[in-house]
């Protein structure tokens, strides 16, 4: 009893001070603790609420409650790149807060340049990882909006998949490339002559392969295209 006390002391004590979230196996390894008494230390301290977790494919990374809010509101602030795994715990509000952040830097950025305050090369390799970072978060949202099937018209989450959406009624666009549904959070482009819908890779292969629209046989080329916002 008193030895598991000491050890969770200790483990505490490590959370704090680090700055990033750690795996089990990376306080035991690092330490030279034992892998299973840490294990169940964080697992006891998780229930009570005095550690939290971040559930990644590479299993879970423990912080104590404190230093993450305040690392959050830090990091969505912050001109660094965070690590990758703090964007998946982060709402899609919240990380559409920090694209458009990321958007100020790149302005800042561009200025900085242009004003000559810094260097070509230190203003590629700021760009290059902002963009980075944006990929990064498009990612996430696009894998999260996936996994909810939404309508093209309302937006709304469609629970039983039928023809019409059971919100609004209206019965959803089919592509007339693939001939499948489309849905709300799909890519998708215009044709600038008979205005139909269609999912935009479908539409861009199409046009390389036929050179002409599927729907009103028009020829045109990619660049024709009405792009439909992406709404995520
Ligand atoms: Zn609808
Ligand atoms: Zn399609
Ligand atoms: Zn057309």
């Amino acid at each position: 009893m008193a030895e598991n006390q000491s050890l969770t002391s200790r483990v505490i004590k490590i959370l704090r001070i680090t700055n990033e979230p750690l795996s089990a196996h990376a306080i035991s390894d690092v330490y030279r603790l034992n892998y299973k008494k840490v294990k169940t230390i964080l697992a006891e301290l998780e229930e009570d609420n005095l550690v939290y977790s971040l559930k990644t494919n590479r299993g879970k990374f423990y912080f104590l409650p404190d230093k993450y809010f305040k690392r959050k509101r830090d990091f969505l602030e912050s001109d660094e790149t965070p690590p990758y795994i703090w964007y998946e715990e982060l709402s899609d509000l919240e990380l559409a807060t920090r694209k458009e952040k990321i958007l100020e830097q790149i302005m800042k950025i561009k200025e900085l340049f242009s004003e000559k305050e810094i260097n070509g090369s230190d203003y590629f390799k700021k760009f290059q990882a902002k963009n980075e970072e944006i990929s990064i978060i498009n990612q996430i949202l696009e894998n999260r909006a996936k996994r909810r099937k939404r309508c093209y018209h309302c937006d709304n989450d469609l629970i039983v998949e039928k023809d019409n959406c059971s919100h609004c009624g209206k019965s959803h666009p089919v592509c007339p490339v693939c001939r499948r549904n489309i849905y709300g959070y799909e890519q998708t482009v215009r044709c600038p002559n008979c205005n139909v819908l269609a999912h935009a890779t479908h539409m861009i292969e199409w046009l390389k392969c036929m050179g002409n629209c599927p729907n009103c046989r028009k020829r045109m080329i990619e660049d024709e295209l009405i792009v439909e916002e992406e709404r995520v």
